[in-house]
């Protein structure tokens, strides 16, 4: 059995990862708040999350994995402020203020969330639980919490006692003091780091019903509440984005721990974000890709997630389409190298297997893994059934879908079109030289003519 080595936000270190019990890896991820369609920075998340769960099943291990949506409770400020995003949607969408409106539009995004997934060859989770289907789980939480004064009553919902937990902040990265002035409004709240787990209903009378006052949940005890139940705690592995560090993760310890007496999770892992320029690609930005844009620009959704095996999960990668459109010539490559190696009774090659699992189960090191690929595809030494083979293996945790037809359904941009029109009457005017020079510049923007 390889060893698996993995980075811990719990300890900031890399630790040798020994799942819990053996036969099966509890895996939970953060999923998307379903108020608008994911953008290029949270799909970084859920492919740094399957290509782990890929790696730990390319390692023999089963892996239960369950991704919750948001369909509720996510205020837009971390600091339980501001309207609930899905509300937010509503008014954006205008549509009457009711629970079944919200549910429709969560399940018109999550539909959306779903078909990106599938693009981009993400192994759907074990389960996709609703926040909103769980509102009893977050009440029996919530009344632990209040049963144990871990938390307490204000007139706007129940707060958690920060200063109980002598634990607080576990992950890093909380709130200074002096940070204290800036985002405290709520006088009630008895100390400044103090979270909601309920807040009540206001004026539109919008809510759950619910012992302690009608309302709706925090954001942060929808995943506490629903890992109980779906996965039981402790868990071996939760992800999510750097973002969700000092805020949403340190929370989701603080009461998981305090209710249940013990561990969240052994290992908690974070990709690093996708930035424009010095900003983080937000869906509350106007900075704002989804996959939709960068199919209008000619690119493949699995060239994105090629580009995105490029670089280390934990590195901050800033957008670039030129960097994309050059990891899709390469993608497009290593396709087409694969589909010409002839079949037949291939083998997987033990020498570059052995390197390709120590790449990936080095804190999943896909550059390395992808210099493995490149190196095997360059490898005339070895027959081709056998490359072909050894590839097949290495894309079950790249999900790369080498063995597939490139068959999606690119918008061609103008300028391309343009090209094509061009080359077009050159080809009618026997111009073969104009033809070859429009052809290079098709091929140039991303595009690969077949006459
Ligand atoms: P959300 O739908 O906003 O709750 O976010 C879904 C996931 O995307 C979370 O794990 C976030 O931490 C992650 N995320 C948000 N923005 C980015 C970004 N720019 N780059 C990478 N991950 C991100
Ligand atoms: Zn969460």
């Amino acid at each position: 059995m390889n060893e698996i080595w993995l980075s811990n936000t719990l300890g900031k270190e890399k630790q040798k990862f020994t799942p819990i019990n053996p036969k099966e890896v509890k895996l939970y991820s953060c999923g998307p708040t379903v108020y608008n369609y994911a953008h290029i920075g949270n799909l970084r998340a859920y492919v740094f999350a399957d290509t782990l769960k890929r790696t730990l099943k390319y390692n023999g291990f089963n892996v239960k994995h369950i991704m919750n949506v948001t369909d509720v409770g996510h205020l837009t400020s971390d600091a339980d402020q501001g309207d609930d995003k899905m509300v937010k949607a509503l008014k954006r969408e205008g549509k009457e203020m009711n629970l079944e409106n919200m549910r429709s539009i969560a399940n018109f995004y999550f539909e959306a969330f779903k078909t990106d997934l599938e693009k981009l060859n993400i192994e759907l989770p074990s389960a996709f639980p609703f926040a909103s289907d769980h509102i009893k789980e977050d009440i029996e939480m919530i009344q632990t919490l209040l049963q144990k004064d871990f938390a307490y009553k204000t007139t706007d919902g129940i707060y958690f006692d920060t200063t109980k937990d002598t634990h607080y902040g576990r992950l890093g990265g909380i709130a200074e003091d002096n940070d204290h002035g800036r985002i405290e409004s709520n006088t009630e709240k008895k100390n400044y780091r103090d979270f909601a787990l309920w807040k009540f209903a206001d004026g539109t009378g919008l809510g759950f019903v619910a012992p302690f006052g009608n309302g709706f949940p925090g954001w942060h005890i929808e995943c506490s509440a629903m890992i109980e139940k779906y996965l039981g705690t402790p868990i071996d592995i939760h992800t999510g984005g750097i973002d969700h560090i000092p805020v949403h993760h340190n929370n989701e310890i603080a009461q998981t721990e305090c209710a249940t007496g013990h561990n969240l999770a052994n290992f908690w892992m974070h990709n690093a974000h996708i930035t424009i320029g010095e900003d983080k690609m937000a869906k509350s930005g106007d900075n704002f890709l989804t996959l939709e844009t960068l199919s209008k620009n000619g690119v493949h959704t699995l060239a994105y997630r090629y580009w995105l095996l490029t670089a280390r999960y934990s590195t901050r990668v800033d957008y670039s389409l030129d960097a994309i459109k050059s990891a899709q010539v390469a993608y497009e490559k290593l396709h087409a190298h694969f589909n010409s190696l002839s079949n037949g009774n291939g083998v997987v090659n033990t020498e570059y297997k052995e390197r390709f699992i120590e790449a990936v189960n080095n804190d999943l090191d896909t550059p390395k893994a992808l210099a493995i690929v490149w190196e095997l595809v360059k490898d005339g030494e070895l027959n081709q059934a056998d490359r072909k083979a050894t590839l097949t293996d290495f894309d079950k945790v790249l999900g790369l879908m080498l063995g597939s037809v490139i068959k999606e359904n690119i918008e061609i941009p103008e300028d391309v079109q343009k090209l094509i029109e061009e080359r077009k009457i050159a080809r009618e005017n026997k111009d073969w030289t104009k033809a070859d020079e429009l052809r290079n510049q098709i091929q140039s923007k991303g595009f690969e003519i077949k006459d």
